[in-house]
């Protein structure tokens, strides 16, 4: 039976280190791009490895070292709920421990070039998975890949967190920019020019 490796190792990864972690891919969500951060099944952010992404038979025989809780979602499951916490670079509230998904993948894709000059912990080697472990999902070449992303009410704090399609070279506020005029495009949130945003109920009547 073979055993995964783990995702490659990033200091702003939140996922359980000891497993390798799968990765939602929609039909119409194009792949991330290898070592990019990414949100996996279990609402984790890890690094997505280097080689072809292959697609696993959520009813088959799995390799071990997968991560239980991305298995679960895999095969429909709710992934596990996660404390929700205050960023400490933006305030945003996230369930990635203290330092949001978008901060996370801002300081990880400053960090990725430099990796090598650092030495990564033993056993997280970048090993793609084995051949074996299903057929490969033909490489797509767009650099979008899906975040999580939280916009805040800036009147009563309510939130909405969804997945948005981003690239790695955006900045945090074009991300963020990407989320707000989906929730005003698609959900009668109001953003304004100064930065705030309302949701449906205290939103300004759309003149
Ligand atoms: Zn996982
Ligand atoms: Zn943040
Ligand atoms: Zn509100």
């Amino acid at each position: 039976m073979t055993r995964l490796d783990p995702n490659p190792h990033s200091p702003h990864a939140d996922a359980d280190p000891q497993y390798r972690h799968l990765f939602p891919t929609p039909v119409f969500f194009p792949s991330p791009p290898p070592g990019a951060l990414a949100l996996a099944g279990c609402m984790a952010l890890a690094v997505v490895p280097e080689g072809p992404l292959v697609e696993a038979d959520p009813d088959g025989e799995l390799p071990e070292g997968l991560c239980p809780a991305c298995v679960t979602a895999m095969r429909g499951g709710e992934p596990p709920a996660r404390p929700v916490s205050t960023c400490r670079a933006c305030q945003s509230p996230t369930r990635h421990d203290g330092l949001c998904a978008l901060c996370r993948q801002e300081a990880h894709a400053k960090w990725w070039p430099t990796r090598d000059a650092q030495s990564a912990p033993a056993g997280q080697a970048l090993a793609p998975l084995p051949p074996e472990f299903g057929p490969a999902i033909p490489s797509k070449d767009s650099p979008y890949y899906p975040t999580q992303i939280t916009v805040v009410c800036d009147h009563c704090g309510a939130e909405d967190t969804g997945d948005y399609m981003v690239r790695e070279d955006m900045t945090r506020a074009e991300r963020l920019a990407v989320a707000r005029q989906r929730l005003v495009e698609t959900k009668g949130w109001e953003s304004t020019a100064d930065g705030d945003d309302f949701c449906p109920e205290h939103a300004a009547p759309s003149t």
